[in-house]
């Protein structure tokens, strides 16, 4: 294969936005490959193109990874008279039989597109007449036009014939920044990078904050997060990490009574201190890995009283109706579980109560807040926030 065609979802968008949208997939596309060394990607008839390339499997399998992309294809390209488009078919499809010969009895049908109105057939009738060259060729094949084995597809455009077998799957999704920013709550856990790859995937582009409870925690954990923020780099590029320090709203409140209610309390100065990060960022919501019940702390009613703790912006919650292994299974898949599963304490179980409150009151927790600055305590925490950006977190973990 020489060449490579990418198929952006289908978009209900009309106008602007879905021109805003091509481009915003063409930037994204030309970033992942540039990594592989491809430097041109054509935007032709709402298709992209690349070639030619030797290793247009392997780019069209990274293109894959794209979110916006519905499906890519490596494909072979020849000249547009019907001689060599039918050569070319043959090729392919003996190339085919050789490699997987358990296809020799198999069904298969012909898609055309046809933008290269010059040439002599319509689509159906080139669908037709290379159905016809492949069976010449294969007498044991059928053709299966609803449910076929294989399906051959043939572009015929002015520059030339596409003829190709197979389609990758692509990440689906909208292009990374069509939908805005948001700001995910980054653990060194399983969870939160699998909330902020589902928000990614939904078209927004995700900054980060993580709670930093050194010296009580090693710097273990946060060189964690550090590599878990570059690692979900690969989906969206330029990726930012706010680093804020926990340890002195842990010290504040750690006498307080009813230490069940503490990760409660963490929850809500967390989100206090993202939600005034956020707006700073022009970021449009919160984003937390919870799940209902997973933890004590996330029971509908502390998620509740969590959530009576936010000024402005809505927290989403991607993952609310997941199983662990649900998240677990993802995780894999977006490559971050292995760095999740690393042993290092995160701030919460570091003075994690015995008996942690399942059914917070909202009263209650405001009642232990009241004994506390809580405004110093966030104030403290937004001044001491920095910011890593991706060039930096190349440099760790
Ligand atoms: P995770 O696997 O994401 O840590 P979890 O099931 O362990 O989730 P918790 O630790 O209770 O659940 O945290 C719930 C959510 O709160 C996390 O998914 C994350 O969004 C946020 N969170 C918890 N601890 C931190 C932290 N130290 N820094 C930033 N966000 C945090
Ligand atoms: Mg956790």
């Amino acid at each position: 294969m020489d060449h490579v065609i990418i198929r952006p979802v289908e978009l209900t968008l009309k106008g602007n936005n879905r021109r805003w949208f091509e481009r915003m997939l063409h930037q994204h596309l030309k970033a992942a490959l540039a990594r592989h060394g491809v430097t041109a990607v054509d935007r032709r008839h709402g298709r992209y193109y690349i070639g030619p390339r030797d290793d247009a499997e392997q780019i069209a399998r990274e293109a894959a990874k794209v979110f916006g992309v519905v499906h890519t294809s490596a494909a072979k390209r020849c000249g547009r008279s019907e001689e060599e488009i039918a050569a070319l078919t043959r090729e392919l499809v003996a190339e085919m039989l050789t490699r997987k010969p358990e296809l020799a009895s198999s069904t298969f049908r012909v898609d055309v597109k046809r933008s290269y109105k010059q040439f002599p057939r319509n689509s159906m009738e080139t669908a037709a007449w290379l159905g016809s060259v492949i069976l010449e060729a294969h007498p044991g094949l059928k053709v299966d036009l609803h449910d076929p084995d294989w399906s051959l597809q043939v572009e015929i455009r002015g520059e030339g014939g596409f003829v190709f077998l197979e389609k990758i799957p692509g990440a689906g999704g909208l292009p990374v920044g069509t939908e805005g920013k948001v700001m995910c709550l980054l653990s060194g856990g399983i969870d939160s990078p699998v909330a902020a790859w589902q928000m990614m995937k939904r078209g927004c582009r995700v900054e980060y904050v993580h709670y930093d409870a050194q010296p009580f925690t090693g710097p273990g954990a946060l060189e964690k997060v550090r590599t878990l923020a570059r690692s979900l780099d690969a989906w969206q590029g330029k990726s930012k990490l706010w680093v804020v320090p926990f340890a002195p709203i842990q010290m504040a409140t750690k006498d307080l009574p009813k230490p069940g209610y503490r990760t409660v309390l963490y929850r809500r100065f967390m989100s206090r201190i993202a939600d005034r990060l956020a707006r700073r960022r022009r970021c449009k919501a919160l984003v937390s890995g919870d799940s209902l019940g997973q933890v004590a702390s996330q029971t509908l009613d502390n998620l509740i009283v969590i959530e009576g703790a936010r000024e402005a912006l809505p927290m989403l919650r991607p993952l609310i109706g997941f199983d662990k292994q649900e998240t677990i299974r993802l995780a894999r898949h977006i490559d971050t579980y292995e760095i999740s599963i690393r042993p290092f304490e995160d701030c919460c179980t570091l003075f994690q109560p015995d008996h942690p409150v399942t059914r917070g009151k909202l009263e209650d927790a405001e009642w232990l807040e009241g004994m506390v600055d809580v405004e110093a305590l966030v104030q403290e925490a937004v001044e001491k926030a920095r910011i890593e950006d991706s060039t930096r977190l190349e440099l760790h973990g």
